[in-house]
Order: C-alpha cells, then sequence, then structure tokens
C-alpha cells in the first residue's frame, strides 16, 4: 500500500521509510508542504494514497495548516500526525484539524507499523488484519498469504499488489495505478512488470484470485471477508 511520508528531517524520513517498506508499505517523501502538497494533488487524480505520515513543523508551513487545506478541499486520506509535539493543546489542533491519529518523537517503528495497519483496516471498514479470500488467508498484520495451512512465498511486490487490490474493496485498478502503488510515483519500470506479478499471484494462489477486467484493469476475483 502506497504511503506519503511528509517529513523535513532526511535522517528520520529515511527511517520511516525503511521501516515501512521492511513491511510492505510503498513508499514516497515530501520534505516539505508544498511538495507534499503537489504530491497529494498528483495522486488524487490518479491512485490516492492509502495513508499519510504527517510531520508538524515543515520548513515552508505547518502540518496542521496542510491538513485543514487538504480536509477542506475534501481530501480524505487517513492521516498519522508524527511529531514532537507533545502537548495536549497541539494534539487538540492535530485531531480537530483533520487528524486519524498522532504519535509523538521519539516514536518506536513498531507501534507507528501497528498504528497505520489499524487506520488502514478502519478505512478499509475491516474489523480484522485477516481476511479470507477464497481458500486462501490473507494476513495483513504480517504481510503472509496462507493456503490450505501453509504460507504460500510471495515477493514483497506480489504482497504489495494483492494489498493494494485488497484496499480498494471490489473495486477495478487499472495497471498504471497499481504500479503505482507498488514502486511508488518515482520509479517507473514498465507497467507490464505488473501483468508480471498477477500471472504470479494467479500460479500460487489460484487462477480466480485476480480478475482481469477487459480494457479496464484488475479486481479481486474472490469475495473477501
Ligand atoms: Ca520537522
Amino acid at each position: 500500500m502506497h504511503i506519503l511520508i511528509v517529513e523535513d528531517n532526511a535522517l528520520v524520513a529515511s527511517g520511516v521509510r525503511a521501516g515501512l517498506e521492511l513491511h510492505g508499505f510503498t513508499c514516497d517523501v515530501a520534505p516539505d508542504a508544498a511538495s507534499a502538497r503537489e504530491r497529494m494533488d498528483g495522486a488524487r487524480h490518479a491512485t490516492p494514497y492509502a495513508a499519510c505520515v504527517l510531520d508538524l513543523g515543515l520548513p515552508d508551513g505547518d502540518g496542521i495548516a496542510l491538513l485543514r487545506r487538504w480536509r477542506a478541499a475534501a481530501v480524505d486520506v487517513p492521516v498519522l500526525i508524527l511529531t514532537a509535539r507533545g502537548a495536549l493543546e497541539d494534539k487538540v489542533a492535530g485531531f480537530e484539524g483533520g487528524g486519524d491519529d498522532y504519535l509523538t518523537k521519539p516514536f518506536d517503528l513498531q507501534e507507528l507499523v501497528l498504528r497505520l495497519r489499524a487506520l488502514l483496516r478502519r478505512a478499509a471498514g475491516r474489523a480484522s488484519d485477516r481476511l479470507a479470500l477464497g481458500d486462501c488467508e490473507v494476513r495483513m498484520d504480517t504481510a503472509e498469504v496462507w493456503r490450505d495451512g501453509a504460507r504460500v512465498d510471495v515477493s514483497r511486490r506480489e504482497w504489495a499488489l494483492l494489498a493494494a487490490l485488497l484496499q480498494a474493496h471490489g473495486r477495478t485498478l487499472t495497471p498504471a495505478q497499481l504500479h503505482d502503488s507498488l514502486y511508488g510515483f518515482d520509479l517507473d519500470v514498465g507497467s507490464n512488470t505488473v501483468n508480471v506479478h498477477v500471472h504470479h499471484l494467479r500460479r500460487k494462489l489460484g487462477a480466480d484470485i485476480i480478475e482481469t477486467v477487459r480494457g479496464v484493469g484488475f479486481r479481486l476475483g474472490r469475495s473477501s471477508a
């Protein structure tokens, strides 16, 4: 799933990015408010981000002001505020500005991942991190797929593709949208790689796991919980 990290401290940004990517997320980093706005605007017309991790002290503005603007423009991407500001009035401003969760620095990466997953679960209207998908069980908490009591070996990209389709809630995603979910906006590896990952997932999990919608793209082929 595709996450936007808004963070001006390069060390924190790369740490968060590396940590989230280890857990199967795809990340874009915006180092200031202007590039965050640009990224979010671009994504709205292509592939909306699954969530945003937002720092408040940015070199060209305040994260809360940015968040208010997004909410006023009906951007409903779940936002987790990650900041050194730990006073109650800051948290009040964060939530009232449209934040969905709030974590103060210094923070534990595991807690950030847990909170992000909870946000994504709620955004997708799921009660559990373990989803039945035909004869497979998809475990969002450990980024694993199980079939017939055994773990299926899926690559990080294959996992990301499956997770993006699950998060899409039965909607059809175009190859370009899936490409962005897998690689972020900065990397262009060609849309045929999406077809290759779909092919591998079908081979490993059953041909009907992903349905081709002719001329449009792909969607989940089995009803999920
Ligand atoms: Ca900062």
